[in-house]
């Protein structure tokens, strides 16, 4: 079969043949439909610091993707061969005390889809049954192969309460834009997003944002201000990894405020403690998805209205991937999905 592989230690990914993936008494077996890239299969390309330390090679990369079941193990009677499914991208241990206790979510030994284990950038992929998530019949497929950074997305805005309340989410990456329609539809007043680039300020317009700005041309103060907010926001969303944007963050918050962090600073990064201990501020740290509440939670989002289709903006065949690497590369795109089928 096709796959896209991190060949060797250097810039780039090849399209090769690579044997089609075996699977056990308990994995089922995926023939892939559609993926979508991550800003972490971007990282990967570039080879860049994390990658060199995490990713083994050779490997077929990628996690995100709805495909087709074709086969089950013998152990499998909840799958079967034509159900139409996505891939939850971490695969936990299952015998830790958090594992056990059910909160898999929060296990420490976690294998990643594509980054320590064969990925879903090839025509099959194999999984263990326990990380399937089966999709309901009415399902774009567009939108199904983005469930894992959609699920980012929800995990995030749905840390806390957001009914009425004033949402500032900083990074219009396709996780903030994503963000900024779900906190809409989940009855936010007012959401403020921040980002520096023009194409994904108007993007989060379009998925509902009441003000999308550079805070480099407006500072939060004067949104603030603009929109008759007096006591700062209630609930932040950090979803750039820029340490500019999480200190602004955290001085607009108001006093109370809970902020879920999902961006990845680079390296370490100074706050103003004196704020948050004052202010009263809670940050949450977000990684990955709820196994498997937050899959509930996208898909009846979605069947109660919630529309996500708008954030991907490009749509490739596998052979033209080097055209949807490049799109991200550039920074002007959403999601960038790629055909699997033949
Ligand atoms: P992305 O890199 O596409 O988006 C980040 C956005 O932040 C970009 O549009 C960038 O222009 C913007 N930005 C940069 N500096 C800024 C500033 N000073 N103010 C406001 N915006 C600024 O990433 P994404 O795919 O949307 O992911 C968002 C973040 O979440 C990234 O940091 C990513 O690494 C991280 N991430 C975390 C998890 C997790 O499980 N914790 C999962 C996926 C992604
Ligand atoms: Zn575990």
């Amino acid at each position: 079969m096709h796959g896209l592989v991190k060949r060797k230690a250097d810039v780039g990914l090849w399209l090769e043949d690579v044997p089609k993936p075996e699977y056990g008494i308990n994995d089922v077996l995926i023939r892939v439909k559609k993926t979508g890239i991550c800003g972490t299969d971007v990282h990967i390309y570039k080879w860049d610091d994390w990658a060199q330390k995490t990713i083994p090679v050779p490997m077929v990369v990628g996690h995100e993707f709805v495909g087709e079941i074709v086969a089950v193990g013998s152990n499998v009677v909840d799958f079967h061969p034509g159900d139409i499914v996505s891939g939850e991208g971490h695969v936990v241990c299952g015998r830790c005390r958090n594992c056990l206790a059910g909160r898999r979510h929060l296990c420490a030994f976690t294998k990643g889809v594509g980054v320590n284990r064969a990925g879903a950038f090839a025509e099959y992929i194999s999984l263990p049954m326990s990380n399937v998530w089966h999709h309901s019949s009415d399902i774009d497929l567009d939108v199904a192969s983005i469930f894992d950074p959609f699920g980012n997305a929800v995990h995030t805005a749905l840390s806390f309460d957001l009914l009425g309340e004033d949402v500032l989410i900083t990074g219009a990456g396709p996780i903030g834009i994503m963000a900024t329609a779900i906190v809409r539809h989940a009855g936010a007043r007012h959401v403020v997003v921040t980002d520096l680039n023009p194409y994904r300020l108007e993007l989060a317009r379009k998925m509902g944002a009441t003000v999308a700005v550079d805070p480099r041309e407006q500072d939060l103060p004067a949104v603030q201000a603009q929109l008759g907010m007096k006591e700062g926001f209630d609930v932040g969303l950090e979803m750039s990894g820029n340490p500019h944007a999480f200190n602004s963050l955290i001085a607009n918050m108001a006093h109370g405020g809970k902020i879920a962090m999902l961006g990845i600073p680079e390296k370490s990064m100074a706050i103003d403690w004196n704020t948050v201990v004052f202010n009263m501020l809670t940050i949450k740290g977000i990684y990955g998805r709820e196994m498997y509440e937050t899959w509930y939670k996208m898909t009846v989002m979605l069947q109660s209205g919630l529309q996500i289709a708008p954030v991907i903006t490009h749509r490739y065949h596998y052979t033209e991937f080097q055209k949807g690497f490049d799109v991200m590369l550039s920074g002007q795109c959403g999601k960038v999905v790629l055909d699997w089928e033949t």
